[in-house]
């Protein structure tokens, strides 16, 4: 087994266990590998070990690193370990006028933070005929970071976001502060997970709502506690 492969493997066993803790199925938490800084080579073995959820935060990036992953499985399409096609999940600040450029490769996107780039979103979704899963991202740690819907505003923007035809809302999408200190990490998981259950209440997107992508390399333990559904993690496997 490779390195990558063996980190994965670590990374795997030990969210199974965290599932096991707390009572949830491992099923119910789908692991979403962030590319970043990966080397195609470390992308390749992580794709041989059966991941087929991948994430990036830059668009520049993210359709250089699909197309190479696309030549990868075009050359392996008769391997069966190989799988036929890749989900790309867009999971950074996401700027206007990249929305078209992203919606070339990624169906998903996690972090819809304004109604403009909803709107954007829904535009550009309608002039290619598809349909894009969005979540919204919240920012719950009250630091002031720089992106995220506030927690007051998420709620009417699921709203919004709901009647545009060419996007699903799926769910929120958090990050936790930047500290060391878990019980805020904890404490911020906590509020997304309230969040989540008031717009699910509500109604609001139906029963598509439900995702709750939260926990990175640092943190997701503490994610699958909380009741994160989607895990986005690079370095713990990657570096
Ligand atoms: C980089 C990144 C991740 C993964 O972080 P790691 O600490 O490398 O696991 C997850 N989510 C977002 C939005 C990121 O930018």
């Amino acid at each position: 087994m490779g390195v990558i492969a063996d980190k994965l493997k670590k990374v795997q066993d030990d969210i199974a266990a965290v599932c096991a803790r707390c009572g949830r199925s491992e099923k119910s938490v789908k692991t979403i590998v962030v590319t970043k800084t990966a080397s195609m080579q470390a992308i390749q073995e992580v794709i041989r070990e059966g991941i087929v959820d991948l994430g990036e935060n830059r668009v520049q990036h993210l359709k250089q690193i699909s197309d190479e992953v696309d030549a990868f499985l075009k050359e392996n399409k008769d391997n069966a370990a190989i799988p036929a096609e890749i989900q790309w999940h867009m999971i950074g600040h996401l700027q206007r006028n990249k929305v078209r450029q992203t919606l070339q490769v990624c169906r998903v996107i996690h972090s819809v933070d304004t109604l403009r780039l909803a709107e954007e979103i829904n535009t550009q979704a309608h002039k290619m005929g598809i349909h894009v899963n969005v979540l919204v991202q919240v920012n719950c740690s009250g630091e002031a970071q720089k992106y995220g819907a506030p927690v007051g505003a998420a709620v009417h923007l699921a709203e919004q976001i709901d009647t545009m035809p060419n996007l699903r809302l799926i769910g929120l999408m958090t990050m936790a502060p930047l500290t060391m200190d878990k019980d805020c990490v904890r404490a911020s998981f906590a509020r997304a997970r309230e969040l989540f259950e008031e717009i699910r209440g509500e109604r609001i997107a139906g029963a598509k709502f439900k995702h709750l992508s939260m926990g990175m390399s640092q943190d997701y333990e503490i994610a699958i506690e909380e009741g994160a559904t989607m895990l986005r993690i690079g370095s713990a496997i990657f570096s």
